[in-house]
């Protein structure tokens, strides 16, 4: 049974709390993440621990105060000349893309909110600066772990990571110091990675990561992918049961991880990942072949994208443009909205990279399940149905101005869309069409340049949007199902509850309906429609939604290989075939058996099966 590469995670099979390592002995534990790198390895492990610098809390008398401070200043200064030669070492390796995330960091050494709050404490608290460090940085996880967004409180081990350079680099230790030294290949277990430990490990014989915490758009995860590493995040309590120098599997495909396992499941393995390695080596050479069904129907494959880092590793992996640029993640980890010249600088940059090929920006889609901090969100029963994305943006018509003055800004430099996330009336996309044709005003009366056309366009995302897109056709330029929410709207099941995951089907057969209503819609008013949701990086699903018509498709960049080369094995008529007889069923299970057992052999070795 194929399974969602994204989105909520499946629960652990065996709860890993039942279990240590002792009383486990000789029997396999199989233990469900989420899949964060694809590939197979199979090696002991090493469980790197939590890496916290020990410090001394003390006061300091007044005469102190200088010398702590000019200390931080000092400190500042060596961590981000560590994290400097970290991504020097980065850049010579394989995961250039992703320096940008340590620059990142090194960016938030100097943030003056940090160095404020160091400096109150130090001098009205009178606070060695390593106690006020310290204080400074749990002030702000704890303020970004209260967040209900995964996200956004993945956002906390950012600070958590730049709080500890901080400290490492006062206490004078080495960065590596929390890094073994590993002299065979090895599979990494840790609650969790910074970007720099994950780059440090590069000249170590590291084959695999698995982490307690995270989610597909965990630096880890990202970094891993950018290393061409396996790795499986998100696995609850996995350093309680696995023990150092244990063999362990990890399946990046799958989102699993075997500890101890049997003679069975290490042949079985092993014979995965060597077919992977050679599927991986033979997807790579055709990565820029158009993407194409084995009767010639060219699909376009767009990429998600989350960080601007990773708009040059999609366009790396075969990306044809970026069909979702998520923007809130600018909005995350500060206090103040970004503003229109900083937005305008990082679009550009992404347009620039990406140019000639498209790039869908995305408006702040904040609320909801999605990262707040920036904005003071009311306290709602339902957050999910609450004041999120539009809505909120709409609300906020100053905060959302600068956004959209700092795309028109950027349109110049590329091809633009830009899209409007939760759009549930009409009456919504004309007040925001209002607020863009403003824009448009005010960055034509500073004289300064913009593209002629930037296409306004949707996500049908909620059922009465899918219910209405034949206005929505005719009203916006452009559509994309986001089939994420759409799932979590139209079968009212939290996406972020992973007791619930398993119900949240892209098959059941009403999304497909709704599917098929804007699939029609789109075509009636020759409208361009795409896919933005986890539906299109999983290539049953994917291929299905190309047999109900979808030219389009949009995922994370590492599953494009995998999904055009499911697409290379079938003919587009075999495809309507199972898209026709899969809306004629009436239960997921039901349309998943279609699917399954029309594709599911010429795709033995793409899809995931449940063990
Ligand atoms: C979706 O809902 O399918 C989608 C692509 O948007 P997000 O996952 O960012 O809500
Ligand atoms: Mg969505």
């Amino acid at each position: 049974m194929s399974k969602p590469r994204s989105g909520a995670p499946p629960a652990p099979s065996v709860p890993p709390a039942a279990t240590t390592p002792s009383d486990r002995v000789g029997r396999p534990l199989v233990l469900r993440g989420i899949a964060g790198s694809p590939g197979v390895a199979i090696a002991p492990c090493v469980i790197v621990g939590p890496q916290r610098s020990a410090f001394t809390r003390r006061h300091i008398k007044s005469h102190e105060v200088d010398d702590e401070l000019a200390r931080f200043a000092d400190a500042v200064d060596r961590a981000r000349e560590s994290l400097r030669v970290v991504s020097e070492r980065v850049r010579e390796g394989k995961a250039g893309a992703e320096t940008a995330i340590l620059d990142a960091y090194a960016a938030m050494l100097g943030d003056e909110t940090i160095a404020d709050s160091v400096e109150r404490h130090v001098r009205i608290d009178r606070q060695n600066v390593e106690w006020a460090v310290s204080r400074t940085i749990e002030d702000m996880a704890g303020r970004l772990a209260d967040a209900s967004d995964p996200y956004l409180m993945e956002r906390q081990h950012d600070v958590t990571f730049v709080g500890e350079r901080l400290q490492r680099a006062l206490a004078g230790t080495s960065d590596d110091a929390a890094l073994p030294h590993l002299d065979r290949p090895t599979i990494v277990l840790a609650h969790d990675l910074s970007p720099a430990d994950t780059a440090a490990m590069v000249k170590e014989p590291v084959v695999g990561f698995v982490t307690e915490v995270g989610t597909r758009t965990s630096h880890t995860a990202i970094m891993a992918r950018a290393l061409e590493i396996p790795a499986v995040v998100g696995v609850d309590d996995v350093l309680s049961v696995a023990a150092p120098g244990e063999t362990i599997i990890i399946d990046g495909f799958r989102g699993e991880v075997v500890i101890g396992p049997t003679p069975a499941m290490l042949a079985d393995a092993e014979a995965r990942a060597l077919r992977h390695a050679a599927f991986a080596r033979q997807l790579r050479g055709d990565k820029h072949r158009q993407a194409k069904t084995a009767d010639g129907t060219v699909v376009h494959m767009l990429a998600n994208v989350e960080l601007p880092a990773e708009a040059l590793l999609a366009i790396d992996h075969g990306a044809e443009g970026i069909g979702l640029y998520r923007t809130e993640f600018l909005y995350v980890d500060r206090t103040d909205p970004p503003n229109e010249e900083e937005q305008f600088q990082l679009y550009r940059a992404v347009l620039e990279a990406c140019a000639p090929r498209p790039v869908t920006l995305r408006t702040f889609d904040i609320g909801g399940d999605k990262f707040v901090s920036t904005f003071q969100l009311p306290d709602e029963m339902n957050p999910a149905l609450g004041l999120r994305a539009v809505r909120l943006a709409l609300s906020r018509p100053d905060v959302f101005l600068e956004q959209l003055r700092a795309m028109v800004r950027a349109s110049v430099f590329g091809t633009l869309r830009i899209m409007i996330p939760m759009v549930s009336s009409l009456r919504e996309l004309a007040e925001v069409r209002e607020l863009f044709h403003q824009a448009l005003r005010e960055i034509d009366d500073r004289g300064l340049p913009r593209a002629d056309d930037i296409p306004l366009g949707v996500m049908i995302e909620v059922p009465s949007a899918a219910i209405m897109a034949d206005a929505f056709a005719r009203e916006a330029a452009f559509m994309s199902l986001g089939t994420n929410d759409l799932v979590q709207y139209a079968l009212a099941i939290d996406r972020t509850n992973r007791a619930l995951a398993s119900l949240a089907s892209p098959f059941d057969p009403s999304v497909l309906r709704l599917i098929a209503m804007v699939v029609a819609a789109a075509t009636k008013r020759d409208r361009p429609l795409s896919v933005c949701g986890a539906m299109a990086s999983d290539p049953l699903p994917a291929l299905l939604l190309v047999g109900m018509g979808l030219r389009d498709l949009s995922m994370e960049a590492a599953a494009i290989p995998e999904v055009k080369e499911a697409l290379r094995r079938v003919k587009l008529a075999e495809l309507e075939a199972v898209a026709r007889a899969a809306l004629l069923e009436e239960s997921a299970e039901g349309v998943q058996r279609v699917v399954t057992d029309a594709l599911g052999a010429k795709l033995h070795d793409l899809i995931a099966h449940d063990s």
